[in-house]
């Protein structure tokens, strides 16, 4: 096919994950032609936990949702834990197998035209317009030779280790990352102290992660028991076996291990000045410390497609900056914070004791749920906050004792 008789969408959108689906559906909800590429050759790893605000904000059903965890332990290097009930709220789990496919359903539902296949590589016609070459997947009915199609804007939401970061924005910041690598297996037939359904278990120890945590997540059926690290040569399935033997899970079947980067920094730049734009883990948007992303790439992927609706109807790409601008000044400041919780309190055992110790705290607990659940942070209560503060500076000090 000659390059003025291929099929031409407004946008393309690389990557069908939380991020990508949630975009194609809003643009396509606009009545734009989207193209909603996902190659669907492995299930996404991941923990699976996310706040009730993302049900609210992206009209989730809690038929989603695998388990509901009503409180979290945190345990120390001294094997010390702390219970964190969760008041009027809970952590939701989503198996991504189900809850991957149902999104992606959902934009093609609202008129994305969501196809199965790999992008390769991006390129542009004569008169400049960005080129999306792709191999039709398995799933596909098409023969599986490249195709090529056309496309206004291109959103890349193909993940961590995003090839249209790679191939269509030019001198792109390094992505900061750790490798999260994680354990499905099957649950107990009963609750016991060592593993409860209903709730996430949360490992501050060294030798779990030397720096990032380990957990246990319930999944109804199943469990996650996962850690993330940076550092190269450090053994994650040794800490998983670990935290397996702890929680009585390590003569349960193990029903998949699998492992995948999860970037803990937004990049500097999400778009090429032109006509394409990252969201979701290409653009870095994970928090850190907790290493949540699902909320994170469905948020940016909503001012994507905002941003990109600007672009599409005023011809001007200057409205593409309008996604990451509004992405940190929404959430820039809680991964700030993050930012530094993670490079101080996970530096050293000393430290982990310390922060399990402060989780104690009602406070503490209650606006760390607050701020989890609603994703704001908490103004109502000025006098929690300056405690908190008071108690802080305590610990950092090494005032407060261990
Ligand atoms: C082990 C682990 C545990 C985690 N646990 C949690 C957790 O409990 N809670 C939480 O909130 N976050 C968690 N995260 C982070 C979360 O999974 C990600 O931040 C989130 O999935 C990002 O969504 P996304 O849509 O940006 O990218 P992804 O979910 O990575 O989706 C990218 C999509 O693009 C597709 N794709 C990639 N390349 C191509 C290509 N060339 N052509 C076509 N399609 C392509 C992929 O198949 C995929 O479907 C975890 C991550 C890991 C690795």
């Amino acid at each position: 096919m000659s390059e003025g008789n291929l099929e031409t969408f407004d946008v393309a959108v690389v990557g069908g994950g939380p991020a990508g689906s949630t975009a194609a559906r809003e643009l396509a909800r606009y009545g734009y032609s989207v193209l909603l590429l996902e190659r669907g050759d492995r299930i996404k790893p991941c923990g699976g936990a996310i706040p009730p605000r993302l049900l609210r904000d992206f009209e989730i059903p809690e038929s989603q949702l695998v388990s509901k965890a009503a409180s979290a332990r945190v345990i120390s290097p001294k094997t010390r834990s702390v219970d964190m009930p969760i008041e009027g709220g809970f952590v939701g789990m989503v198996e991504r197998e189900h809850f991957d496919e149902w999104l992606r359903e959902r934009a093609a539902h609202d008129g994305a035209e969501w196809r199965s296949g790999t992008f390769r590589e991006f390129g542009r016609d004569d008169d400049g317009t960005p080129l999306i070459h792709y191999r039709p997947g398995v799933k596909s009915s098409q023969n599986r030779e490249e195709v090529t199609v056309r496309a206004r804007y291109v959103l890349g939401t193909d993940g961590a280790r995003s090839k249209v970061a790679e191939k269509a924005i030019p001198d792109l910041d390094e992505i900061q990352s750790v490798f999260a690598y994680h354990e499905i297996v099957e649950t107990p037939s009963t609750n016991s102290e060592a593993f409860d359904g209903t709730r996430c278990d949360v490992y501050y120890q060294g030798s779990v992660s030397p720096d990032f945590y380990g957990w246990v997540f319930p999944h109804g059926p199943t469990a996650s028991v996962g850690v993330g690290s940076a550092q190269k040569g450090f053994s994650l399935r040794g800490a998983v076996a670990h935290m397996r033997a702890n929680a009585g899970l390590d003569t349960q079947k193990t029903v998949r291990r699998e492992g995948a980067p999860l970037p803990l920094r937004p990049r500097k730049r999400w778009d090429n000045n032109r006509d394409v734009l990252l969201a979701g883990d290409a653009a870095g948007v994970v928090a850190p410390a907790s290493g949540e992303g699902i909320y994170y790439a469905m948020t940016s992927g909503h001012m994507a497609a905002e941003a990109l609706q600007t672009a599409l109807a005023t011809n001007d790409a200057r409205a593409l900056k309008m996604a990451r601008k509004r992405f940190m000044r929404a959430h820039g400041q809680v991964f700030w914070i993050l930012g530094i919780m993670q490079r101080y309190w996970y530096a050293n055992d000393g430290r982990r004791e310390r922060f399990v110790r402060i989780c104690k705290d009602p406070d503490v607990q209650r606006l760390t749920w607050e701020a989890y659940m609603n994703k704001e942070l908490t103004r109502a209560d000025p006098l929690a906050h300056a405690r908190i503060f008071f108690k802080n500076i305590a610990h950092l000090t090494g005032v407060a004792p261990v």
